[in-house]
């Protein structure tokens, strides 16, 4: 069940996410101002002709997914540091999701193979009609074959247009799922990690999602939410792209209001364990008769 129309869209978002994927390769490095960083990515997908799918997420070490900058952040990417990337470009509602990771500490070869390794071994096994749970057997088997553990709670997705997160795809063994059919587009992104296999939510949270409407008569709020679903609809968005150094407090004030009432879904950041490092790699693909057309 897809429609059509949304093939284009999703091969053009590929298209522009791939392009800031590669260029954004050249200026990862220890040193580098982290919201720079996201500022470039979101800069070339817009110059790429896209809009944003989601917020750069930058996230070192063992933090596994969900950090974005907030807008005066003045961290830098650290020596020796393991470092995730991921992006998303949308086109009318259609994401190209992709990230990839790099390694500066020259110790971590096999974690990042783990999960590039995952990644290759899942798209050349994609075709219609495969079981998803065929495809968390070979995320498992690949990661645990290098000696690291996959992270058991990070899932791969579906994705349908204004739908970033759609019906999940495990990277574990054991599960029997859904099936993939012909004209679907799906995020494959097997997570390894030198820690227990796990994530959980920490305390800071920079992306979040509309929701629902609520009633509200603080006008601050009510008006940040009518922006919210215009701007970035049912996407994911940053913090910092609402909060500029001009009115600070006040859209604070709002965004915590539409937060506890829950008109917002939040991102948390994902944490495996102190002292773990975890690696991601992760394509946007277009289920095909007998394969499957890389996206990203
Ligand atoms: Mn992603
Ligand atoms: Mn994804």
């Amino acid at each position: 069940m897809f429609n059509e129309d949304d093939i284009p869209d999703f091969i053009k978002a590929g298209k522009i996410a791939e392009t800031a994927r590669d260029r954004s390769k050249k200026i990862v490095k220890p040193g580098a101002k982290i919201i720079d960083i996201a500022e470039s990515i979101e800069g070339w997908i817009k110059e790429e002709g896209g809009s944003f799918g989601f917020p750069a997420n930058i996230s070192i070490n063992n933090i596994a997914a969900h950090y974005t900058p907030p807008f005066d952040d003045t961290s830098e990417i650290p020596e020796d540091a393991v470092v995730k990337i991921d992006l998303g470009a949308s086109v009318n509602g259609c994401v190209g999701d992709t990230a990839y990771t790099l390694d500066f500490s020259g110790e971590h070869g096999k974690l990042l193979e783990a999960s590039e390794q995952a990644l290759e071994n899942i798209i050349n096994h994609i075709k219609s009609g495969i079981n998803v749970g065929e495809l968390g057997e070979i995320a498992e088997e690949t990661i645990a074959g290098k000696g690291v553990r996959v992270i058991r709670n990070l899932s791969g997705h579906r994705i349908e247009r204004n739908l970033l997160h759609g019906a999940s795809v495990p990277m574990i063994k054991g599960y029997k799922g859904w099936e993939l059919e012909e004209g679907m587009a799906i995020a494959i992104e097997p997570f390894a990690s030198t820690g227990n296999g796990n994530v959980k939510e920490g305390a800071r949270t920079e992306i979040f999602m509309f929701q629902r409407d609520i009633l509200t008569r603080n006008l601050d709020a009510r008006n940040l939410l009518e922006n919210i679903k215009r701007e970035f609809k049912t996407l994911p968005f940053a913090e910092r792209w609402i909060i500029r150094d001009q009115q600070t407090f006040k859209w604070r004030l709002a965004m915590r209001e539409l937060i506890t009432r829950g008109a917002l879904h939040p991102y948390p950041v994902l944490l495996e364990s102190a002292g773990s490092r975890v690696a991601q790699f992760e394509k946007t693909l277009l289920v095909e008769k007998d394969s499957c057309r890389i996206l990203t």
